[in-house]
């Protein structure tokens, strides 16, 4: 069946910021027939194209013109391979729901990204990773799209270019391609993960899968604001990554800064812990403020728009630039 196209429609509620917009256009195809169709008219009537999932790593604008798109995908079946499970999986399915439904289903692999927002077809985007684990580690192909010639490509995970919240397709493949679905490997195999923060401590001492999901839940759900109750995109800024000489001078002279060797030559930093050394935790100006329990969550207060968030976040960056010179880098993504 192929969905109509929705006129002015309202994707205030549909972003977990809550950021008052409007499309000009709106679509939710559920089957590839709708979606090659819906990209067909975008690119006959030259509308602007805009991709969304589930809205929760995205800053909108009170308006968007051209068409936006929602891929509504949401297929999923499982392909066994002796001790290995294959997932296959549209990009519309919801991914806290299917790492729980995995994970009851006793599969290793995903349980360390419970509780993360939004879809499928948005994961390899940022390559979401959470308590130790990134999605690229589990990820066995990306199927997609491109939008000039609806050409159908799968990408191995060499070929996204996977880094820290980070793939190709940010880079040289972003706004060029649709995700339609995903092929995760899973295992029946027990692997707990649980060398990061006090994970361990959370459970007894043979966890299963769901354990451990419901451990990360637990904890996410004491640190992290519901969307669902006030207005987030969870971090908003990335752990800077700096070059170790930089690292060496901060931590001579705050000896307590956390940080993470990610090679010889770089260090990752906590950006929480910068602007939390600004004094920001809990800061608010207008309608928006900087979260009073975890200071890398910028939350709405309701009443705000994109254009003031934005100004409010480059505040907090500048703050932490002229306080430790290290620049903070934007994780949500301008629409
Ligand atoms: C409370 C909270 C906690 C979070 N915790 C984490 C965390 O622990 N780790 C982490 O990595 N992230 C985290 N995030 C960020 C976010 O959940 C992830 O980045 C998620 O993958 C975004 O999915 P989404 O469907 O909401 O994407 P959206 O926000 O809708 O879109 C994100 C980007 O992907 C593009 N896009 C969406 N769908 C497609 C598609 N099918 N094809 C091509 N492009 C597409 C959009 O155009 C946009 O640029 C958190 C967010 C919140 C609100």
């Amino acid at each position: 069946m192929i969905e109509p196209i929705l006129k002015n429609h309202d994707l205030t509620h549909a972003n977990t910021l809550g950021l008052p917009c409007r499309a000009e256009r709106f679509a939710a195809p559920a089957d590839m027939t709708a979606l090659r169709h819906v990209l067909q008219q975008a690119c006959a009537q030259g509308w602007r194209l805009t991709l969304v999932g589930g809205g929760s790593n995205l800053i909108l604008p009170t308006s968007l013109e051209g068409l936006v798109v929602q891929p509504a995908l949401s297929h999923w079946w499982l392909e066994r391979q002796g001790e290995n499970v294959r997932v296959h999986v549209g990009a519309g399915v919801e991914w806290h729901p299917l790492v729980m439904t995995l994970a009851h289903r006793g599969l290793w692999g995903i349980e360390n990204l419970a509780l993360i927002p939004g879809r499928c077809g948005a994961a390899p985007i940022q390559n979401i990773g959470a308590y130790g684990v990134e999605l690229s580690e589990v990820l066995e192909a990306v199927h997609l799209l491109f939008l000039d010639d609806g050409r159908k490509v799968t990408l191995t995970p060499a070929e996204c270019a996977f880094g820290y919240r980070d793939s190709i397709f940010k880079r040289e493949l972003a706004g060029r391609v649709v995700i339609i679905g995903l092929t995760l490997r899973l295992t029946r195999q027990a692997r707990p993960r649980l060398d990061y923060g006090d994970l361990s401590a959370r459970v007894g001492p043979r966890p299963s899968a769901l354990d451990v999901a419901e451990a990360v839940c637990a904890i996410r759900r004491e640190k992290l604001p519901d969307p669902g109750q006030l207005g987030n995109a969870g971090s908003f800024f990335k752990n800077p990554v700096v070059a170790r000489a930089v690292a060496d001078r901060l931590l001579a002279r705050w000896p307590d800064m956390p940080h993470f060797n990610v090679d010889a030559e770089r260090v990752k930093l906590a950006a929480g812990w910068l602007i939390d050394r600004c004094g920001l935790k809990g800061w608010r100006d207008g309608h928006f403020g900087v979260h009073e329990r975890q200071a890398l969550v910028l939350v709405h207060l309701g009443g705000g728009d994109a254009d003031e968030l934005l100004t409010f976040a480059e505040g907090v960056a500048q703050r932490v630039h002229s306080h430790f010179g290290v620049t903070l880098e934007r994780e949500p993504r301008k629409a």
